[in-house]
């Protein structure tokens, strides 16, 4: 029996229950797990409770003896809940999260045992930084860096399991010199010039507005594998992703698993991590299969951009765990499988107002859809000016198989409107005046009396576009399942900043030289909607006429990571994020720099399993399946049955030629690999990985995928797609 029908027959007989049953109303559990703003009253002095309030709200720093005092207030929370450790939880440019436990208890210098924890240990800690990322940022010498409390993110507790609950503190991650080592860090500083920059166009508009906060809704898509068949599968353990694998006879073609009824071993396993996922005030709502077998998707109800990115990254971990539970791997990377759907993170983003207005909403009042235009194409003017950049924030090695390949967006960045508002922006640009009106036109009737009229949304969707406008936000569909979506949403959030300060200065100028308020905005937003035109985009965004098309209109379509990624160092970026003050241009090249590197890594591992797969598992496999149909051959020509011979030796050849092409081109690959990891420069290294090793991959698979359709399935030693994908 091989590995693969043993973990097979394992996989097969599983069930598994739902294991914590919700026995709360949701309402109730809801954040029960997070030291909320509930805690925080009822914990905390009046005095003390107002300044973090502030502090939460608007930025404003926090004194040590208020510190003090909710450090105090949340060790006795979270003992009391369990909780024997805590430590600053934050997020590096792994991508992944970090925490470093620390128990609460310790010695007086008499000996005594008492539970502490200081101001000092919830506002600042020191990890060891010199085994995280800097991309240069950090000599190896100089270890230290720091973490520093978010406060505008709720403590949580962590159950890791067996016995102990961790209190984790959200955190930013910086040097010894205070440059960002983290994602956090950036967001954050993007988050306030944001803020800062649509505020004043609000005051335009609406004088009552002093804060906007940018929102985010994220969908997760994932792949679930059980566990026995994951572990018969080297290739998903090492790169995350089948470096082979022939195409099951029945794949996404029937269109029956988008939507389709959820199995009850996976609905397990969905309510149980939605459950921990509510009581840490992760307000996960929709869950549902996505398109290709064996994938799914999970989204939150939107939050603040800030909350929402924690959540996020959470929410990936507690499934990774919650996964452990049900005998389930759960699979982040953006294309798993071959030849069927990879996985995204849809980033659904807008901007609202304290005041309750959302600004990428449009009303029925036409005062009001000026202020709507004003911020829809003031984003649409960012993105066409840096549209290259938006492009290097979703660069990856997992993210370039979904980039272009035809079933995920391209990896031409366009934005979709939808007809009716491109029409109108069309009828603003020849009249100067626009005529939006919410009637009738807005709603389908149905003409069914017992159903009420279903507002149409004023914008059909558009499933090819990586940007498109979906009637109240807009969703950038390219982010790839794995990453932190930070990366994008601080490219996003500090180039429209950037372009709402450029607005603003303008319509001062104009305001100052006596034209009239209305006149000038539309000027402005004519011309904008004019330069940016090319970059609207309305059709199929997968066919090779838009290739084309875009090619046409001066639009860059950037197929590979290591190119990519050069949009972070260009003079116009670092332009940007220097006037904002998100990011210096040395913590910009040091981004680049871990991206690159990492793309790097990731292609080393995977043309490492792959040469190690191809000849230790298949290879090896195949030659002593060739000496079993050989021994028959000889029977068979013993017996005088030559012409009864002859097939079985035309497998035995056909079989030599694959191996024969497979042991050739896995030697190339490594004489390539040796020769892109002699090159000294980085980016010379990216595009030898890239476009010469990388090369060797599809080569190699095609060879050993007809060889999965040669050998005895008995004798395969890699679990197959049918057996991965197709379990209930
Ligand atoms: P679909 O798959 O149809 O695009 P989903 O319901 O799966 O829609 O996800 C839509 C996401 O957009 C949800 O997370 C939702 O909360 C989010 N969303 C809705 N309104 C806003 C908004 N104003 N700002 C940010 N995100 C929003
Ligand atoms: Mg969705």
């Amino acid at each position: 029996m091989t590995f693969r029908s043993k973990a097979f027959e394992i996989a097969q007989g599983r069930v598994s229950p739902v294991l914590t049953p919700p026995t709360e109303k949701v309402a109730d559990l809801y954040g029960s797990n997070t030291f909320s703003d509930d805690v925080m009253k009822t914990l905390l002095s009046a005095e003390a409770y107002s300044k973090i309030s502030n502090a939460i709200r608007s930025g404003s720093t926090i004194d040590r003896e208020v510190a003090e005092e909710v450090a105090a207030a949340m060790k006795s929370w979270a003992i009391s809940k369990g909780a024997t450790h805590y430590t600053h939880w934050f997020q590096p440019l792994t991508g992944t999260t970090a925490e470093k436990h620390d128990s609460f208890f310790d010695l007086t210098i008499d000996g005594k045992a008492v539970e502490k924890f200081k101001g000092s240990a919830l506002v600042q800690q020191e990890p060891d930084a010199s085994s995280f990322p800097s991309g240069g940022l950090r000599a190896t010498f100089e270890a230290r860096g720091y973490t520093g409390w978010d406060p505008s993110s709720p403590a949580f507790l962590m159950d890791n399991g067996a016995g102990g609950k961790t209190l984790c503190i959200p955190s930013v991650f910086i040097s010894y010199n205070g440059e960002a080592l983290d994602y956090k860090a950036p967001l954050l500083r993007s988050l306030v010039m944001l803020d800062k920059a649509a505020t004043g166009v609000c005051q335009f508009f609406n004088r009552d507005v002093s804060k906007v906060t940018p929102t985010l809704g994220i969908e997760q898509e994932y792949f679930l594998v059980d566990k026995a068949l994951y572990y018969a599968r080297p290739d998903l353990l090492m790169a995350g992703r089948t470096v082979f694998g022939h195409n099951p006879a029945r794949g996404q073609q029937l269109d029956d698993h988008y939507f389709g009824s959820i199995s009850p071993r996976v609905n397990a396993f969905m309510v149980d991590f939605e459950f921990e996922a509510l009581k840490l005030g992760i307000p996960v709502r929709t869950r549902h299969n996505e398109v290709a077998p064996g994938q799914f998707e999970c989204a939150p109800t939107f939050e603040e951009v800030n909350l929402a990115i924690d959540h996020n990254a959470l929410l990936m971990d507690l499934m990774q765990k919650m996964g452990d539970k049900h005998n389930f791997q759960v699979l982040f990377h953006e294309k798993p499988f071959a030849g069927i759907n990879g996985s995204g993170k849809h980033n659904n983003w807008s901007l609202s107002t304290d005041t309750g207005i959302n600004l990428l909403a449009p009303t029925s009042k036409p005062k009001e859809n000026l202020r709507f235009l004003t911020f829809l194409m003031n984003v649409v003017k960012a993105v066409h000016d840096h549209a290259d950049l938006l492009r290097a924030s979703i660069s990856s090695a997992g993210n370039e198989h979904r980039l272009g390949a035809n079933e995920a967006p391209p990896s031409i960045v366009s934005v979709f409107l939808g007809g009716e508002l491109t029409s109108m922006l069309e009828e603003l640009v020849n009249k100067g005046e626009i005529t939006l009106e919410k009637g009738e036109n807005f709603y389908y009737k149905l003409g069914i009396t017992r159903i009420p009229n279903l507002q149409r949304d004023n914008t059909d969707r558009n499933r090819t576009s990586p940007f498109c406008f979906t009637g109240n936000k807009f969703e950038y569909r390219a982010v790839g399942s794995s990453q932190n979506s930070a990366s994008p949403m601080i490219i996003l959030n500090t180039i429209v900043a950037n372009q709402l300060l450029d607005f603003k200065r303008e319509m001062d100028e104009r305001l100052a030289a006596g034209e009239e308020k209305k006149v000038a905005t539309v000027e402005i937003l004519k011309r904008y909607f004019l330069e940016s035109k090319n970059i609207l985009f309305e059709g199929n965004g997968y066919s090779e006429e838009w290739i084309a098309e875009a090619a046409s209109r001066g639009l860059s379509n950037i197929r590979e990571t290591f190119d990519a990624l050069y949009a972070y160092k260009t003079d116009k970026t670092v332009a940007v994020f220097e006037r904002t003050g998100v990011l210096s241009s040395r913590e910009l090249h040091a981004r680049y720099e871990i991206e690159l590197e990492n793309y790097v890594k990731k292609l080393q591992i995977e043309s490492r399993v792959i040469g190690d797969l191809a000849l230790n598992h298949i290879v090896s496999t195949v030659v002593k399946y060739q000496f079993k149909l050989a021994q028959t051959a000889r029977s068979l020509t013993d017996l005088e049955m030559l012409a009864e011979a002859e097939p079985i030796k035309e497998i035995i050849r056909d079989i030599s030629s694959h191996v024969v092409v497979i042991k050739k081109l896995v030697h190339e690959m490594t004489e390539s690999r040796k020769k892109a990891n002699n090159i000294e420069d980085l980016f010379e290294r990216a595009k030898c990985y890239g476009s010469e090793v990388k090369g060797f991959f599809d080569e190699i698979r095609y060879h050993v995928d007809k060889l999965e359709l040669l050998i005895d399935d008995e004798d395969w030693p890699l679990a197959k797609y049918r057996e991965m994908l197709f379990l209930e």
